[in-house]
């Protein structure tokens, strides 16, 4: 029995992610963020120490669900999953699932134009790219591709009448938070035809925030993470609530005037619930929220 049968594609539901079914196509992840716990944490549960493709193989045999997101704890467009990824498309979008679609990673022409013959059932496509520094990126998201490449998925999703935006997330205080570099990133998603941005700032605890630490690139930055933030599930160490909201305002305010829409991810501060915010506190597409989420918010 090879690695791969040993561990069936699962669906399982994440209340920490926006009340969401979620999938993973692969255990751990080629793209190796230095920041990230979640593919780390899955593959040692499962007992892998290299990115390994699930098991698709029956596939047909699994219930969709009404909605999915794509990954929690991986890649959807990382080389080891991309194949996976479309062949759960084909089998699932005729179904009638709706699927939401977090990446790094370049999108196969192919899968995009599967994407749009179910275009109301894409809630969005959210490209990952917190910094168009590629020394940055190379240090602190080394297996992924170019930001410059990634940013072609938003023009590609647009071109094929897609909903398709910018997410920088996690920000590095100092490394990634100066108006203009972010103000940069903004109207790159608008010129390509995106319609929102989402961002949510760092965090980390235990030994996550102890291998932060040791990086060099990031040492000087996670030393801003000052707070212990009440997160969905926990705690974990973050920037000053103060700066959170001044970065996002800053964003939300400079998405808005070109048009696109602003969000951060709720779950990972609940204090931004108190406070009145001129931004969603949702990281799910905006357009496919609840209508009393985006009231008083511009349409994407
Ligand atoms: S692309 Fe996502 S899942 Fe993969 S290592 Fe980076 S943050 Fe983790």
């Amino acid at each position: 029995m090879t690695a791969a049968q040993a561990h069936p594609l699962s669906v399982r539901f994440e209340p920490r992610m926006c009340d969401q079914h979620v999938v993973d196509l692969t255990l751990d992840c080629s793209f190796a963020c230095i920041y990230c716990p979640f593919a780390d944490r899955n593959a040692r549960a499962h007992g892998v120490d290299r990115p390994t493709a699930v098991d698709c193989s029956r596939l047909e045999e699994l219930t969709p669900p009404a909605a999915v997101f794509l990954s929690p704890a991986s890649d959807a467009f990382a080389p080891q999953a991309a194949g996976q990824t479309h062949a759960l498309l084909e089998a699932w979008l005729p179904r009638g699932t709706k699927i939401g679609i977090l990446t790094k990673g370049m999108i196969p022409r192919r899968t995009l134009d599967l994407l749009a013959e179910f275009r109301d059932q894409i809630e969005g496509i959210a490209i990952g790219v917190t910094s168009l520094d590629e020394r940055r990126n190379r240090s602190l998201e080394p297996g992924s591709p170019p930001a410059t490449e990634r940013l072609r998925n938003v023009d590609r999703a647009a071109a094929r009448g897609l909903i398709a935006g910018v997410r920088l997330d996690p920000l590095f205080p100092e490394v990634d938070d100066a108006p203009e570099a972010m103000d940069a990133i903004v109207a790159e998603c608008a010129q390509r035809g995106g319609r929102g941005i989402i961002a949510t700032y760092v965090f980390a605890w235990g030994r996550y925030l102890k291998r932060l630490r040791r990086e060099p690139v990031v040492a000087p930055s996670i030393a801003h993470l000052t707070e212990v933030a009440p997160m969905a599930g926990g705690v974990a160490y973050s920037v000053p609530l103060a700066r959170k909201l001044e970065t996002y305002s800053f964003l939300a305010e400079r998405a808005h005037a070109h048009g696109l829409t602003f969000g951060t991810c709720g779950c990972k501060d609940l204090r931004l619930a108190e406070l009145e915010t001129t931004f969603y506190l949702r990281c799910r597409w905006p357009a496919y929220l609840p209508a009393e989420d985006t009231a008083g918010f511009p349409a994407p």
